[in-house]
């Protein structure tokens, strides 16, 4: 818990006028839904990017931009909203993905998250981007532990960006079938409480911890985030009839101009939309979900 709220200190110094937001995040939860457009073809792609707490201000634009020229260039119709209402089962039926992009905080009410968990692991897809899975203070464990795999516990501070070698452990994925064997890459690295690995994740790339220093140190904290050999930054699974992936990756605007990312996050997406890849079916039923 000390790590914790070390973290939101952190983040709360750190960020300037979102300071207020990580020490007081919002509760607020929408209850007037989007109007979708009347035509949405598929493969379809929801992306929201609700803050109720930290906000990533560089990446959420950046990230739309890259995000917007893949669905051009793939072929996807692409709704972007900041509105949690749109978390019904009639909308949600509508979307063939769910991008979580910098997320942050609790932003469904009880209702939307019964939505989104009943539509995800009936065949939904979900895509969540670094913030969605860097909250230390979500209150969901479903969606900490079944959809996005582990906890996060900090992320590099002294200094928060720092280049560092990725290694692609997989290249039979949609996601990383175009990465080379490893890559560098300047990003604030997160870690988490455990490796994904052995909770039935497909670890797709992992972090390289003796190219960069896996500290956090401001004023009074030193912190220590080494997770050892064993440090995943992208992976998925499948989670009932649905599609899980998370990429730790994308605090930078730089991150969202890289041709990695436009490749890792093009095949994400047509990954979860069942578009390419293996299946996941029913043979492979959800891990006892939390609530
Ligand atoms: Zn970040």
């Amino acid at each position: 818990m000390i790590r914790v709220l070390s973290v939101l200190l952190l983040l709360g110094l750190v960020s300037g006028c979102n300071s207020l937001r990580v020490f007081f995040p919002s509760s607020s939860h929408d209850t007037t839904p989007p109007e979708l457009p009347a035509e949405l073809a598929s493969p379809s792609v929801l992306v929201f990017s609700k803050t109720n707490g930290f906000r990533h201000e560089e990446a959420i634009p950046a990230g739309l931009a890259l995000l917007d020229r893949l669905a051009a260039e793939r072929g996807w119709s692409l709704f972007h909203t900041e509105n949690g209402a749109v978390f019904t089962p009639e909308l949600l039926a509508r979307f063939d993905v769910a991008v979580w992009h910098n997320t942050s905080g609790d932003v469904l009410s009880e209702d939307q998250r019964t939505a989104f968990k009943t539509w995800l692991t009936e065949g939904g897809g979900f895509v969540g981007l670094h913030g969605a899975g860097g909250d230390p203070s979500y209150d969901w464990a479903w969606y900490v532990e079944e959809l996005v795999g582990a906890q996060f516990i900090g992320h590099t501070m002294g200094p928060q960006f720092q280049e560092a070698t990725a290694i692609v452990e997989s290249r039979d994925h949609p996601a990383t079938r175009d990465l080379p064997e490893s890559f560098q890459h300047v990003e604030e690295w997160y870690s988490f409480d455990r490796s994904v690995r052995d909770a039935g994740f497909e670890v797709l790339v992992r972090v390289d911890e003796s190219t960069y220093t896996p500290e956090l140190h401001l004023l009074w904290m030193d912190t220590d985030l080494r997770m050892g050999d064993d440090h995943p930054v992208v992976w998925s699974r499948c989670l009932g009839q649905g599609r899980t992936f998370f990429s730790a990756l994308g605090h930078q605007e730089a991150a969202y101009q890289r041709d990695e990312m436009a490749s890792l996050l093009g095949g994400a997406i047509d990954w979860a939309a069942g578009r390419a890849g293996p299946a996941c079916g029913a043979s492979q039923p959800p891990s006892a979900a939390s609530r």
